[in-house]
């Protein structure tokens, strides 16, 4: 009943900016949690805690990435500006160990329920003890493409699928990293197909070189609300040569059990009859010293614009160059989690529906927070997966 309580000016809230165009994506139902302005683009962090376990640094910026975890706060910061200059806000929590991890959520601006969970995440993380994982939250990496979706509330989880891309022809923001094997080279700045990385997709891949994330949680969602649910991708040598799925798959499994257990949707992960981590469009995972067959083509789309490296086969892929062995890195976890539909809990029009999204919403970031951001099959400090 308490929880009722709690909710019902969320509700109201929803309510009243529907159709304004304005849409806190975080209710401001207490003075403690961050605020998510995202009809003004800009992100305030509420006073919370005490003074002293909070850094004041809200104006840093990707480049002080350094300074923010070795002082080790609950930090702010800006990761840098989108294509129309919004600020690219992030979040860093310092963790009790000294893994890390990160987590980002609207790649695909379209998919506005993963934006929602990552800032349940963050809300939650405010609130609870410290997780296991240090950890920095993107919550919308594609800030410009979030608000074409959210002026267009008619239209979300709609086939038009407005702000997947930036602009008619672009490439879809999931298919531009590097080749797999290869670092992200800031002067060059293009992707496996040599075509331009966007803007926010290179300070993405430059917050994962200078952060060095053992494990990344990449939040997307999926209209076909049959196949969410939390997946991983294989984990490679840079070679392509496979080093074994099962704790990778192990730990998304373990994640999907947690939301299903507490009544959430992971119809995707199979549980009840034969669970599995593998998203239903990737090739099998190969056994461990086994060439590993990887999804280049992604969405059908004119001029080879859905196909590309997507984060989850860069990341899970080592980087090893012998000329500038700088940049070399192991392969990293990446789970990545397809939020059954798109809408936010305050876009469904019955008030059973917002409850019962909302409910899923704050399982999904649970989850999150207490099995992936927990002591769950962790790397070893060389950002190494621990020999078994
Ligand atoms: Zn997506």
């Amino acid at each position: 009943m308490k929880w009722m309580i709690t909710l019902l000016p969320l509700i109201a809230r929803t309510l009243l900016f529907a159709g304004t165009g304005y849409h806190p994506a975080v209710p401001d139902t207490r003075n403690t949690i961050p605020v998510s302005d995202t009809g003004k683009n800009e992100i305030t962090l509420a006073s919370y805690r005490t003074a002293d376990s909070v850094s004041g640094w809200q104006t840093y910026s990707l480049k002080e990435i350094s300074f923010i975890t070795k002082a080790n706060k609950i930090t702010q910061f800006s990761l840098g500006s989108s294509q129309q200059g919004r600020k690219i806000g992030a979040f860093y929590f310092p963790g009790t160990s000294k893994q890390r991890a990160l987590v980002i959520a609207g790649v695909h601006g379209s998919e506005l329920s993963s934006v929602e969970v990552a800032w349940q995440l963050i809300r939650q993380l405010m609130q609870d003890d410290p997780p296991y994982y240090s950890v920095i939250i993107i919550p919308s990496l594609f800030p410009d493409n979030s608000i074409k979706a959210m002026n267009d509330p008619a239209l979300i989880g709609g086939v038009a699928n407005i702000g997947r891309y930036t602009f008619p022809f672009s490439v879809d923001p999931n298919r531009q990293m590097p080749s797999p094997g290869e670092a992200y080279d800031e002067n060059n700045g293009t992707d496996h197909l040599g075509r331009f990385i966007e803007k926010e997709n290179q300070l993405l891949l430059q917050l994962i070189q200078s952060f060095r994330p053992q494990r990344i949680v990449n939040l997307h969602a999926i209209r076909n609300k049959d196949y969410g649910g939390v997946y991983a991708d294989p984990r490679t040598d840079q070679n392509g040569i496979a080093l074994g799925f099962s704790s990778d798959s192990s730990l998304a499994i373990r994640i999907a059990a947690c939301i299903h257990q507490h009544g959430g949707n992971v119809e995707g992960n199979n549980l009840d009859r034969e669970p599995t981590a593998l998203y239903y469009k990737d090739p099998i995972p190969a056994p461990a010293g086994f060439l590993q067959k990887r999804n280049m083509t992604g969405s059908a789309l004119n001029a080879n614009r859905g196909s590309g490296v997507s984060l989850g086969t860069w990341g899970a892929t080592a980087v090893g160059n012998k000329k500038d062995p700088s940049k070399n890195r192991d392969a990293m976890r990446i789970i990545t989690i397809e939020y059954p539909g798109y809408k936010r809990p305050g876009d469904y029009t019955a008030v059973s529906q917002q409850l019962f999204q909302q409910r899923q919403v704050e399982l999904f970031a649970s989850a999150i927070r207490t099995i992936f951001l927990g002591p769950y099959f962790t790397e070893n400090e060389n950002n190494e997966l621990a020999k078994k």
